[in-house]
């Protein structure tokens, strides 16, 4: 199979925040890998704009060092990684100030795609905004990129919101989530609305319960003081794990257009009810002999923010009445894996007799690592001795299935920036949803800060907090073993 990919349009990219951990870790390694796959037209330039006395050969340099880190070996080539930096310039500029601001404008070019990557702290957004406006470096129809997280609230949110469209319509602010440009993710939609299988069954009648767990085995690392402020559900539950919940429950939009799908998963988050007290556990890692806590790591040795989250959300439509939704994300699990299960209800009646055992079809969607689909079936167990029943997966990992194809599928931030530059918003988080998931998970945290909650501890390198397990058995179900 030959991967097709069609290049952009000509573009001016300007990354503020260009010589910070996100521009070297992900964007700019992942604008190389566009520009050697041939979709980055050849005249198409990245300018950096951050703090700092450099000039373009520094920052050219840096990048250089960046590919070479972050990149896979195989993608790192010395004459086109060159190639690459001569597209690439650089403005030393004061996001609050004067600085910089008439020598970015002196670089634009006129008629390309202009867009402004705000990576860079939201406190900054509003002031890199007002001084694009005001320095006329971006039109109508320029566009701007802007990084979680959205606002730690509902408020903080609406009054991001509200700094932004002083300066920006709707249609020109791509809110980022890099879950939605995972490939796996897309091929969710794909699943879901492509193929006739799954759709009739996909409702409460059918399916028992659906689970998403995103779980990681690092710890919270140099990012402590950020994470502290912020903890698990603010970082993780509230942007990417609803994320998932909305394409697994939205309903099917009219047309793969940035608002048909954004409306149907706003409707989603709307229908949210407010999550019962019994069915949410908060947890911190606790310490082992060879590694540290969460509030050593966390450099606060009182914190109460919580490292784990396991929550049961119910959606109140005709599809999903009565049919829940168990969340999960931690740091310092067992294993680093994000899955999507889909547990469809026992047969109604077995013919087999009782020793045939429970049997039940389960469709997993494995986002990352190993990305691919499995579909759980239950056949006869080979061989002689009558009709015993078991389990087996019918399994397409993307690797093996596409083989040389996967190599080539872009990681979640080249596709989402190649979006940007195609004027493209369906993966992207519109206002509405952003504040609509805050105004959802607002009540529960300012329940624990009301209440001083305590999280549950649990060991490093196990599924999370007793409570968690203890939780789903009341509801008489069992989470998915965490494995990668
Ligand atoms: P960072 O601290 O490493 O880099 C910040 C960048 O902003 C630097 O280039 C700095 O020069 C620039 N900057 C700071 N103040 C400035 C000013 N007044 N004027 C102009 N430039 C200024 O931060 P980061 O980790 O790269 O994060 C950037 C954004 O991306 C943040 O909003 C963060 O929450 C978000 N984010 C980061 C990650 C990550 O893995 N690092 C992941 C998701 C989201």
């Amino acid at each position: 199979m030959v991967s097709r990919v069609i290049p952009v349009d000509d573009f001016d990219l300007v990354i503020f925040g260009g010589t910070g951990d996100l521009a070297r870790r992900k964007i700019l390694p992942g604008l190389y890998r566009r520009y050697c796959s041939g979709q980055m037209p050849d005249q198409a330039r990245i300018i950096g704009a951050a703090r700092g006395d450099h000039d373009a050969d520094e920052f050219r340099s840096m990048v250089r060092d960046a590919i070479k880190e972050f990149s896979k070996k195989n993608d790192c080539d010395d004459d086109k990684i060159e190639a690459f930096l001569k597209q690439l310039d650089f403005v030393s500029i004061d996001a609050r100030g004067d600085k910089g601001w008439p020598e970015l404008k002196g670089l634009m070019r006129d008629g390309v795609v202009k867009a402004f990557y705000f990576s860079v702290a939201p406190s900054l957004f509003g002031d890199i905004a007002e001084r694009l406006h005001l320095n006329e470096i971006a039109d109508a129809q320029s566009r701007i990129v802007v990084e979680k997280p959205f606002g730690r609230d509902l408020e903080s949110a609406k009054a991001l919101n509200k700094d932004l469209a002083k300066h920006f319509e709707e249609t020109q602010i791509y809110r980022i989530d890099h879950y939605l440009g995972k490939e796996t993710v897309q091929n969710l939609m794909a699943i879901r609305f492509g193929n006739i299988l799954f759709e009739p069954l996909w409702n409460s009648q059918y399916v028992d319960h659906i689970q998403i767990t995103v779980a990681e085995t690092v710890g919270v690392g140099g990012r402590g003081e950020y994470y502290d402020k912020s903890g698990a559900m603010r970082d993780m539950v509230q942007n990417h794990l609803m994320q998932l919940l909305c394409l697994i429950a939205m309903e099917p939009p009219a047309r793969f257009e940035p608002d048909s799908v954004r409306d149907e998963k706003l409707k989603v988050i709307r229908a949210l009810e407010p999550v019962d007290p019994h069915h949410i556990v908060r947890g911190q890692y606790a310490a082992t002999e060879s590694e540290a806590d969460y509030r050593t790591d966390a450099g606060d040795p009182r914190s109460r923010t919580e490292s784990y989250v396991a929550l049961r959300a119910m959606i109140s439509n005709w599809r999903w009445a009565g049919t829940p939704f168990y969340l999960r994300t931690g740091k310092k699990l067992k294993a680093r894996t994000s899955e999507i299960a889909v547990v469809f209800k026992d047969a109604p009646h077995s013919i087999f007799g009782p020793d045939a055992g429970r049997h039940r079809n389960i469709l997993s969607i494995r986002v990352q690592p190993n990305e691919g689909i499995t579909m759980q079936v239950t056949i006869k167990e080979p061989g002689p001795g009558g009709m015993r029943l078991i389990d087996v997966p019918l399994d397409m990992t993307f690797a093996e299935a596409l083989g040389e194809e996967a190599e080539d599928i872009p990681d979640a931030y080249e596709r989402l920036i190649m979006d940007v530059i195609r004027g493209n918003q369906t993966l992207f988080m519109r206002g509405d949803e952003v504040e609509a998931a805050w105004a959802w998970t607002d009540p529960i945290i300012q329940g624990w800060e009301l209440r001083n909650d305590v999280p549950k501890p649990y060991d490093v390198g196990s599924s999370g907090p007793e409570d968690a397990l203890m939780m789903m058995h009341r509801d008489g179900r069992r989470w998915r073993e965490i494995k990668e």
